[in-house]
């Protein structure tokens, strides 16, 4: 089948990437360069974030989980394995039954009093993928492209503007753009904002989901860390508020008091493209040849880019069996 896949971003990529390997003639459609789009600025550890539906998302999540671990095994670039500590400030948050998440990630144990921060009575370890995007995402896009598939740059104000490429099917991975693509209005942005740090020798992805001051993470990556973050529900906007980078940076000294340390290196916004369910499904409505909705990460694209990518590829193939 000639697929059109539009959408650059981790969404695209990976649908791409599966695609192209089935044997289908891929073409990607995309407005902006890679290090324009949500995925390029995303924290990207493995783990579900204002998404749903829940079921689905313990589905995608898990073969993304899966996905991403052989490719850190593999040293695919970006890609590693992260310890990780949730922080919680009550008994019962530790107490069995775990969090929805434990069941993807497996091994989930009680934190150790030494492993905890000052002020912090309970964690849970566990180990998690963390993706350097500014690695990964150009490294997808060049296997993508070796393996056969084009890319037109192209800015479309509606869906059926690729149809001059005479696809068979579209892929619509377009992220937040797909609302205003397809008229659908039930997506809306998720405002994050976080700060980028110098890493001054953190190896532990911590979070605290629930710090007075606000949701408080650190991922640290190769040359520095990811400090987070805020979770705006429909917030357009994109400059960053100096007051909330202060903000952040506060709440994760105190769950990682080693940042103390940090030279704070830039402050950025993004906006996660937030649905109540991720869309994946066939569409034989909107355009003359079928297209393949795969949009509404919210805050858990790359949590779920590879497993909602192999529906997606299933739902394609499905067209193409005779
Ligand atoms: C601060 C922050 C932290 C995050 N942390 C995490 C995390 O730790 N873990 C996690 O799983 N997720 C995280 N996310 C969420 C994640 O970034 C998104 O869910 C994911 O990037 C969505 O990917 P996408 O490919 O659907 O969209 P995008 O990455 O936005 O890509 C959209 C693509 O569509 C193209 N496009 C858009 N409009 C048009 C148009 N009109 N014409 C042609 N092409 C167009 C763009 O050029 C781009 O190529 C975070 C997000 C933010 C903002």
């Amino acid at each position: 089948m000639r697929v059109v896949v539009v959408g650059a971003g981790m969404s695209g990529l990976c649908c791409a990437r599966l695609l192209v390997r089935q044997g289908h003639e891929v073409t990607l459609v995309s407005a902006d360069a890679l290090d324009l789009t949500t995925s390029y600025l995303a924290a990207a550890v493995w783990f579900p974030t204002a998404v749903g539906p829940p079921e689905k998302v313990a589905r995608w999540g898990a073969s993304t989980y899966d996905v991403l671990a052989a490719e850190a095994a593999a040293d695919v670039p970006g890609v590693v394995m992260r310890e990780s500590l949730m922080l919680y400030r009550d008994r019962e948050s530790v107490l069995p039954p775990l969090p929805g998440w434990a069941g993807e990630v497996g091994d989930v144990r009680p934190a150790r009093p030494d492993e905890l921060p000052p002020g912090y009575p309970y964690g849970l370890r566990f180990v998690v993928p963390l993706v350097e995007m500014p690695l990964y995402l150009p490294h997808l896009y060049a296997e993508v492209l070796a393996a056969g598939a084009r890319h037109v740059v192209r800015r479309v104000s509606r869906l059926d503007e690729v149809l001059d490429l005479a696809p068979d099917v579209v892929v619509n991975a377009s992220g937040m753009a797909a609302g205003a693509l397809v008229g659908d209005d039930t997506v809306f942005p998720v405002r994050g904002q976080i700060v980028r740090v110098s890493n001054p020798g953190v190896h532990l992805s911590v979070r605290d989901e629930h710090h007075p001051g606000g949701r408080a993470y650190v991922h640290p990556r190769s040359e520095d860390c990811i400090l987070g973050g805020t979770l705006d529900v429909g917030d357009w906007h994109t400059e960053p508020d100096p007051a909330e980078t202060a903000a952040i940076l506060e709440r994760c000294i105190d769950i990682a008091p080693r940042l103390a340390d940090a030279e704070v290196l830039e402050s950025v916004v993004g906006l996660r493209p937030g649905r109540r369910e991720v869309r994946v499904e066939l569409d034989e409505d909107l355009l003359p040849v079928p297209v393949v909705h795969d949009y509404g990460h919210g805050g858990a694209g790359i949590t779920i880019g590879w497993g909602c990518g192999e529906d997606v590829a299933s739902l394609v193939g499905e067209l193409a069996a005779p």
